[in-house]
């Protein structure tokens, strides 16, 4: 099994940038979520928009994936491609983006809650966004990466009775989108390699309000839960650093066009 490749300042800093423009190309296609929208036409947007500030679509071409953008309606879990059904109201959407720059890549999800939602389905975004949270805080020095991963699954299933999907799993992040180690959701605190400085992590719940089984479609790509129950997912690329995670994406400027798009509801049991 190969090592993780531990990243210098300097490279952080260029996954960072590319890390902010996948956040940003988010936020762009945030601000054109709505109901009746095709997610085909979102892709082209997201595309356009990656390669007017000077990068490259971080997915596209790589496994021979067809898409810059990786849409993943409701049952669907994650690799969803971009179609041409309209999204209508109550669906939770997954939509997942990397872009390539500078020899580095950069990789963040987010699900956008179009209109009226479902409160049970409202309740599984908020507890998935929050053990991306809790599997961040545990990504800090000389913790293992086992302890990320029990937070993760602690708070799901434990806490909450969902389902840690277990085919797919986070990742390295670096000169290759997917590098070693594998960030599963799932796993034993103090198991797993030590967490030192400079290593970049993707890391992304998957979760599952029913089964953790999977199943792929015949398209090669999408994967939907068995019981088509809905499935959410949220990533962050983060740093190891000396004084603890630095999360290198940024969803905050994504929920800020979510704030203003009426057609979207915010990611929170508040409201
Ligand atoms: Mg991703
Ligand atoms: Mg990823």
């Amino acid at each position: 099994m190969s090592k993780p490749i531990y990243k210098s300042d300097e490279e952080i800093e260029l996954i960072r940038q590319n890390c902010l423009l996948v956040s940003k190309t988010l936020a762009h296609i945030a601000g054109h979520l709505k109901e009746g929208v095709l997610g085909a036409d979102l892709d082209e947007m997201a595309e356009t928009f990656i390669r007017d500030h000077g990068a490259l679509p971080g997915f596209k071409g790589l496994y021979g994936c067809p898409s810059t953008l990786l849409i993943s309606k409701n049952e669907v879990v994650v690799h969803g491609l971009p179609s041409d059904v309209p999204f209508q109201n109550g669906d939770i959407v997954s939509i997942d983006c990397g872009v390539y720059h500078n020899e580095f890549y950069g990789d963040a999800a987010y699900t956008f809650a179009i209109g009226e939602i479902d409160p049970d389905v409202m309740k599984l975004l908020v507890v998935t966004k929050d053990s991306l949270a809790l599997g961040i805080s545990q990504a800090k020095l000389d913790n293992r990466l086992g302890d990320v991963s029990h937070a993760i699954q602690h708070y799901t299933e434990r806490v909450h009775g969902y389902s840690v999907v277990r085919d797919l799993v986070g990742h390295g992040l670096g000169r290759k989108l997917h590098e070693k180690p594998e960030v599963p959701n799932y796993g034993k605190r103090g198991r797993g390699i030590r967490l030192e400085e400079g290593l970049v992590i993707a890391i992304e719940p998957m979760i599952n309000m029913g089964t953790k089984s999977v199943r792929q479609a015949k398209d090669g790509w999408t994967i939907y839960t068995k019981d088509k129950k809905p499935s959410a997912h949220f990533e962050h690329t983060i740093a190891v650093r000396k004084d603890g995670p630095d999360i290198l994406s940024d969803h905050g400027i994504i929920e800020e066009v979510i704030d203003k798009n009426e057609n979207l509801q915010k990611v929170s049991l508040k409201s």
